[in-house]
């Protein structure tokens, strides 16, 4: 059995601040943990969803450790363009700008130093931004990507951060989510309430003395809206070609929809 303890919203940002104050030191460690690894297979579909170019404007909101955003990077640095002649891809590869968003300094300070661990530190196409997703900074029509992986569901009005993608993106722009989500299979639901609701916690007090983060992050899971009901958010936020994808089972969702 679950119960859910009622949160009101203005303590959720405070709250959700604190658990990722909290987790961001082991957090790469948790991550890898809880998802058994398959974090990283999850975040290789998303960008190669999003099919990165060279001299593209792209916004990873709730970007923390930078696990997304060096994806990109690595691959727009890595696909020859048969299209374009060298000295014009090189061109463009100096104009690509990704932004990495995120409310949380600490979580910043993680994505810095692993940049820097990989050789990104002075790479001039990143940048560190701190930001709420609810009201960013960036201006309309600006980015040609945006991508929020993992986060949404932290964030306080879901309503006003899609609004905010959809504002900064250009025509044409396309936004991306990867999200935990509903489990509709039944024996795999079962299993994956027990592992999710007695594991997960167990596991970050084991290795980060840190129950209640963890058994935070479980909850926001089951609070999130159903794939269907999100879908139809997104869409209500204006964009078009609305898409999911239940990944392993469905308890990871993607969505790729496209701005008109
Ligand atoms: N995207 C990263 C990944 O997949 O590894 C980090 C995901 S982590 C579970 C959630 C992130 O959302 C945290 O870094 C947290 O600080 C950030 N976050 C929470 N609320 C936010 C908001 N309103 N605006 C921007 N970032 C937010």
């Amino acid at each position: 059995m679950a119960g859910f303890k009622e949160v009101k919203e203005e303590e959720k940002s405070q709250m959700v601040g604190n658990v990722f104050t909290n987790v961001a030191s082991n957090y790469d460690l948790m991550n890898d943990l809880m998802s058994a690894g398959l974090h990283r297979l999850w975040k290789d579909r998303l960008v190669s969803e999003l099919n990165p170019f060279p001299g593209m404007k792209h916004l990873d909101v709730a970007g923390g450790t930078g696990d997304v955003a060096f994806r990109i990077l690595e691959t727009i640095k890595s696909t020859k363009h048969r299209a374009l002649q060298d000295v014009i891809e090189d061109e463009l590869q100096e104009q690509t700008q990704i932004y990495v968003c995120d409310i949380n300094p600490n979580m910043l300070t993680v994505g810095k130093n692993r940049a820097l661990e990989k050789g990104l530190g002075e790479d001039q196409s990143l940048v560190w931004v701190e930001g709420d997703a609810e009201a960013l900074s960036f201006g309309n029509d600006s980015m040609d990507g945006y991508t929020i992986a993992f986060g949404i569901r932290n964030v306080t009005h879901i309503e006003k951060a899609l609004s905010e993608a959809y504002r900064v993106l250009k025509v044409g722009g396309r936004f991306l989510c990867l999200e935990l989500s509903h489990v509709n299979t039944p024996v795999f639901k079962e299993l994956y309430d027990y592992y999710s609701f007695s594991i997960i916690p167990a596991m970050g007090e084991l290795v980060s003395g840190d129950r209640e983060s963890y058994q935070y992050l479980v909850e926001s899971i089951r609070r999130f809206p159903s794939q269907e009901k999100f879908a139809s958010m997104i869409a209500d936020a204006g964009f078009q070609n609305v898409e999911y994808e239940n990944l392993v089972g469905g308890v990871r969702r993607q969505y790729s929809p496209q701005s008109p």
